[in-house]
C-alpha cells in the first residue's frame, strides 16, 4: 500500500452507509492511497455523498481497516461523552 495522504477518515464523517465488500471487475484506483487494486482482488466500497448523489469509491483493504479503526476510535470518543450525559 502506498503512503496515503492526510489523516485516515472515519466512517462517521465521510459515510453515508455501510462499507460493502466488492471484487474488483476491473483494476481499480484505491481513493485513499491510489494503489491498483487488481482485477479479481477484494476491495470495499464505502458510500459517500457526493455533489447531490452517492458515489461508491472503493478502498483497498488496508485502507479500510485504518478506516474502520479510526472510526472505531472516534465512536469511542463520543460515546463517552454520551454516556457520561446518561
Ligand atoms: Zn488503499
Amino acid at each position: 500500500m502506498a503512503k496515503p495522504k492526510g489523516k485516515t477518515p472515519s466512517l462517521l464523517t465521510m459515510s453515508t452507509g455501510t462499507p460493502t465488500i466488492h471484487t474488483c471487475g476491473k483494476a481499480t484506483t484505491c481513493e485513499r492511497c491510489n494503489d491498483k487494486v487488481a482485477t479479481g482482488h477484494i476491495c470495499f466500497q464505502i458510500p459517500k455523498q457526493r455533489g447531490g448523489f452517492t458515489a461508491r469509491p472503493i478502498f483497498c483493504v488496508a485502507c479500510t481497516a485504518a478506516i474502520i479503526d479510526k472510526t472505531k476510535t472516534d465512536l469511542l470518543a463520543i460515546e463517552a461523552i454520551v454516556i457520561s450525559h446518561l
